[in-house]
């Protein structure tokens, strides 16, 4: 299966598995579960840096815990229905330790605020995502019987001087998170309520935490942000006016590290990804040739609705640049069935966008209303649940067919393959990535290779999400 891993439908509600520690030097144990895309898993990485600072020892046994975190996604409705059935479970558990200390972070925390602590009353702690350096001494007032709240949004936290602490990591591959919030008002997205204003994060400390991370033996780095070909950060702290970083220069500077370093980013929103992002994707091996550009839609006037700021066409424009420049580049997207007023015929486009554009994987979605946000304020949600159903599911077989379609081309091809770990299914085989994101199985031979090595492997049979193949000199 290709992915970014950005929202990655197998990790929701991972816990967080501790590092080796010594159980004696921690006065309490926390337990941290994430939820939705990969900025909240990020987030998480800091809240447990920030919590370990304090004396905090992890733990990923609920049932040990004294606190219990949640870090929430609000995206879409069942998103939340599945953290709000998550909490009961709490409940229960608190019943048999009481004095444990259930906390809720992240976009639902933003967007319920105390409602929150009125409406789940086993919830003690409320924080949002740029409040995360007040959680000990939310704890501390909530450990002496105070309900404890701070959904603050600032406009320069980056958490950009604090080291996360890697969990439940492979080793080989990371996220750095390097802006936060958004700027753009997609009617129908709910994001730029819970995380506030775009800020970028400063770029010395993002090179750095690459470094470290590549020192430590790490051999991938996701650049993560909603929107990061916007990122840019000028250095004011320098006396002479220093030269701004785009998100292209940042590219670059990472790119530099080491040829061994590969660097992957996600999201790209197809307005602002520039030609100058594109010439430096060409030009460094080490920068994946994968782009996630979400389409969402097909159709122009749902576009305009959506305030996407794109028409079909500039889209397709965009993907014929991208193939131009960047050959053999793999491109993702994500897609959205049954937003307001969607006719058959604009769902055909959607359709026919996708065939266009030879996507290798898409997160699809159906339309789901968000309190708030600009589509709820003016459009009626007037296509019916089955019909947005329906039209998800030629959506997802569209995409079934391309997925297939693109690993078919693939086959009798060698690519350099990172390898992450065995494979799902056997100690025998290697499982990595291509440059492209396609997972790639392959069997380990008598070849003395390990866990973060480069390897080259010849494609030579597939099936929908994984190319299967073996190695060669
Ligand atoms: N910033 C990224 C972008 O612009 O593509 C991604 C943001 S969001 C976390 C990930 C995806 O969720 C969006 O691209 C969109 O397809 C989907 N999404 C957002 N709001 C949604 C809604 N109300 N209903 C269904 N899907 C939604
Ligand atoms: Fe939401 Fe649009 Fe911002 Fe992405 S770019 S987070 S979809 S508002």
């Amino acid at each position: 299966m290709v992915t970014d891993k950005v929202h990655d439908e197998t990790k929701q509600g991972e816990a967080y598995a501790p590092f080796k520690d010594d159980p004696t030097v921690y006065r309490k144990r926390f337990y941290i579960e994430s939820y939705g895309c990969a900025m909240n898993f990020a987030d998480s990485e800091v809240v447990a840096s920030i919590l370990h600072k304090e004396g905090f020892g992890p733990t990923k046994n609920v049932e040990e815990a004294d606190l219990i975190f949640v870090n929430t996604c609000s995206i879409r409705e069942k998103a939340e229905q599945t953290v709000r059935k998550r909490l009961t479970e709490f409940r229960k558990l608190k019943k048999n330790r009481p004095g444990t200390l259930v906390g809720v972070l992240g976009c639902m925390a933003e967007r319920l605020k105390s409602k929150f602590l009125e409406e789940e009353k086993l919830v003690d702690i409320v924080v949002g995502p740029d409040a995360y350096r007040s959680l000990p001494g939310l704890v501390e007032e909530a450990e002496s019987g105070h309900k404890a709240i701070n959904v603050l949004l600032s406009r320069d936290e980056t958490y950009a001087d604090i080291s996360p602490i890697r969990l439940n990591s492979n080793g080989i591959s990371a996220f750095v998170s390097i802006m936060r919030g958004c700027n753009n008002m997609c009617s129908f997205c709910v994001v730029p309520f819970t995380r506030g204003r775009e800020r970028s994060r400063d770029a010395e400390s993002i090179i750095n935490e690459c470094r470290e991370l590549f020192d430590n033996g790490y051999r991938e780095v996701t650049l993560l942000g909603q929107n990061v070909d916007s990122y840019y950060y000028t250095d004011n702290s320098q006396q002479a006016i220093a030269e701004p970083v785009t998100f292209a220069k940042l590219l670059e500077k990472v790119a530099l590290i080491s040829p061994l370093l590969r660097v992957r980013f996600s999201t790209s929103h197809p307005k602002d990804i520039t030609d100058e992002v594109l010439h430096t994707i060409a030009r460094y091996e080490n920068i994946c040739k994968y782009i996630h550009l979400p389409v969402q839609s097909g159709s122009s006037r749902i576009l305009q609705m959506m305030n996407r700021t794109y028409t079909r066409e500039w889209y397709q424009a965009k993907v014929d640049r991208i193939r131009e420049m960047v050959p053999g580049c793999g491109i993702s997207s994500d897609i959205i069935a049954g937003f307001c007023t969607e006719t058959e015929e604009d769902h055909r486009d959607t359709l026919s966008i996708m065939e266009y554009s030879n996507y290798d994987y898409s997160y699809m979605f159906f339309y789901s209303e968000r309190p708030g946000t600009l589509a709820q304020r003016r459009y009626a949600d007037d296509v019916s649940e089955e019909v947005k159903k329906r039209r998800l599911a030629d959506i997802v077989e569209m995409q079934n067919r391309l997925s297939l379609e693109s690993n078919k081309k693939d086959l009798g091809k060698t690519f350099e393959i990172l390898i992450e770990g065995d494979s799902k299914k056997s100690g025998k085989d290697w499982m990595g990535r291509s440059s492209q994101g396609k997972v790639v199985v392959f069997p380990k031979k008598h070849y003395d290779l390990k866990k973060g090595d480069y390897v080259m492997v010849r494609v030579n049979d597939c099936t929908q999400g994984t190319l299967l193949g073996n190695i060669v000199h």
